[in-house]
């Protein structure tokens, strides 16, 4: 053991040989004695070693034991220092010591006893040793605390800026949704007025008017790009502390909570607030039976329950992809499970200690103003995967347009009594090319073949990827036998392109099935979808890389 961790003593006696003899009878690898022969050195001993125990000898020549004791008193870092005097004198005469702190003083009487000297320095040993353990283990304690507190103040920070990203989410979500419904209208506009133009006879006293329609429309072009041009991801850091909910509305809370004091201290303080209604279970189970059988705003959890913890709790509700917000109130001393438990998924938490009006108001309008971002994010994205008429890996129309466009242009060709084809067209083999090469040359195989079908096909031909490794394409104005010889030249270019990934150089084969308006009755494009398929499935049979016409 290393000197500076030793337990320090100090033995003090004008006599050598005492010195000696005691020493003796202390000498322990744990501890080390330091000794001195008078008062005076005793005293700078002291000051200058933390000593868990001295040893004084209360007859020395000069001072005496009684006076290096009064003396040590009078100092703050000596005070404590328990003292076990040495002395000759009789028990009767020990009152001089009464009135010395309790506990901190003892005597031995001489001649000295050596089991009794060491089971007494012993029991102060012992005291010293887990006095230090205690202030030892105070000091982690703070420093714990200290930490906490700072990793509460931080995620206080990130819900409030998570808050305001997620707002600025949405409102840039919705300029961008609303730029892109825009583009349409616009674009029909700008057309007209191209072709207004090009006609090249617009009467003067009109031409000024056409000129200031053009200038508007240019100028709602620009704003359209520049929307969709701002980025959605960027994040900004949040610059207020506004309370952003108004609590006027009926809020519904389901307490999660066993312990009935603790429910009633929440319940109690709520109490003014009649738009909060709180309805209260006692586990886990009978949580979910209450959420399964109707709708609550909000959960109030605590974290220790009958049958789990609120880990637990969450871990379910984010598998039953619930979205109900969760905000913990734990017991005093979890913060630490407190800060686990945000981090999967709840939405904000509270010290048991720390419940009043005050902060459950705050904690509850984060949280709904939180889930009503969440949600308005959420209707925000799948308006615009709605709206959304490309396919990501190919960039091609998807399968949404298709269905449009086909509808669109199957009745009107038969109203008008045009000719109008459809193919089906499905790569060969293709799960070969997976399973060889990975999804990964997959992707890359299906790109490279949208290209190459973006451009066999005219500018007004509609080309989509209909689903996994089937495209297809509209062509308007096209009869039967057009569409046949279009999608043999096609599968042909196929068949001699080679594919590359990486180093890879690989050979595909297509196979595509043809059908065409008119046909006997009139017909929607869901039929004529299923024509086609049927000639593709034809294709296949008949040995693959070819085209089918029905
Ligand atoms: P067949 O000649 O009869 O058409 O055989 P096939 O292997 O091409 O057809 P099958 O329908 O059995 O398999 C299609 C494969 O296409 C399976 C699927 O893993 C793969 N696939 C679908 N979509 C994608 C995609 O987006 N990327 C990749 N890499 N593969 C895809
Ligand atoms: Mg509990
Ligand atoms: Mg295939
Ligand atoms: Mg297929």
């Amino acid at each position: 053991m290393p000197t500076e961790e030793k337990i320090k003593i100090l033995v003090v006696d004008d006599r050598p040989e005492n010195l000696l003899a005691i020493e003796g009878v202390l000498e322990r690898p744990e501890l080390s004695i330091i000794t001195a022969t008078s008062g005076n050195q005793a005293l700078g001993l002291v000051l200058e070693h933390t000593f868990a125990l001295v040893l004084l000898d209360v007859q020395m020549p000069g001072m005496d034991g009684f006076e290096v004791a009064e003396l040590m008193r009078g100092s703050e870092k000596t005070r404590h220092i328990p003292i076990i005097f040495l002395t000759a004198i009789s028990k009767e005469e020990t009152h001089v010591f009464a009135g010395y702190e309790k506990g901190a003083v003892d005597y031995l009487f001489k001649p000295l006893d050596p089991l009794i000297l060491r089971s007494k320095v012993n029991v102060f040993v012992e005291l010293f040793r887990q006095r230090k353990n205690l202030q030892q283990r105070n000091g982690e304690l703070s420093a714990a605390v200290a930490e906490l507190e700072a990793v509460n103040r931080q995620i206080q920070e990130q819900q409030k800026s998570v808050i305001e990203e997620e707002r600025l989410k949405v409102l840039l979500q919705m300029a961008g949704a609303t730029a892109h419904e825009l583009n349409q209208p616009l674009m029909i506009l700008m057309g007209n007025i191209q072709l207004m133009e090009m006609d090249g006879n617009i009467p003067a006293h009109l031409a000024d008017r056409v000129r200031k329609i053009t200038e508007a429309a240019n100028r709602i072009s620009d704003t359209v790009k520049k929307i969709q041009t701002l980025r959605h991801d960027e994040p900004k850091t949040y610059a207020g502390g506004k309370t952003i909910l108004n609590l006027d509305q009926h809020v519904s809370i389901l307490a999660i909570e066993d312990k009935d004091e603790d429910f009633t201290n929440v319940e109690q303080t709520l109490r003014d607030h009649r738009e909060l209604a709180l309805t209260r279970v006692k586990s886990i189970e009978e949580a979910f039976n209450r959420l399964d059988k109707g709708h609550f705003d909000l959960v109030f959890l605590d974290y220790m329950l009958p049958d789990g913890t609120g880990l637990d709790f969450l871990e379910a509700i984010n598998r039953k992809g619930m979205e109900t917000p969760v905000v913990v109130i734990t017991g005093q001393g979890d913060e630490l499970i407190a800060s686990r438990i945000i981090q999967a998924g709840a939405y904000d938490y509270l010290p048991k200690a720390k419940v009043s009006g005050r902060a459950l108001l705050r904690i509850i309008s984060n949280a709904l103003e939180k889930a009503g971002l969440k949600r308005e994010m959420r209707l925000a994205q799948e308006k615009l995967a709605e709206m959304s008429v490309r396919d990501e890996l190919t960039g091609m129309y998807n399968r949404r347009y298709f269905r449009e466009a086909l509808e669109r242009e199957v009745s009107g060709a038969q109203r008008y009594g045009h000719v109008l084809a459809l193919c089906m067209i499905d790569l060969d083999h293709f799960k070969r090319v997976n399973d060889t090469h990975g999804h990964l040359c997959g992707d890359r195989v299906l790109q490279e073949f949208g290209r190459l079908l973006d451009d066999s096909i005219r500018k007004y031909d509609v080309g989509c990827r209909y689903g996994g490794e089937e495209f297809a394409v509209i062509l308007p104005d096209t009869s039967l036998d057009e569409a046949r010889a279009l999608c043999d030249r096609f599968r042909e270019r196929v068949n001699e392109h080679r594919f590359t990934f990486e180093d890879l150089s690989l050979h595909i084969t297509t196979s595509v099935g043809v059908a065409a308006l008119p046909t006997d009755g009139l017909i929607t494009g869901r039929h004529l979808v299923d024509l086609a398929d049927k000639a593709l499935y034809q294709a296949k049979n008949q040995g693959r890389n070819l085209v089918v016409a029905i």
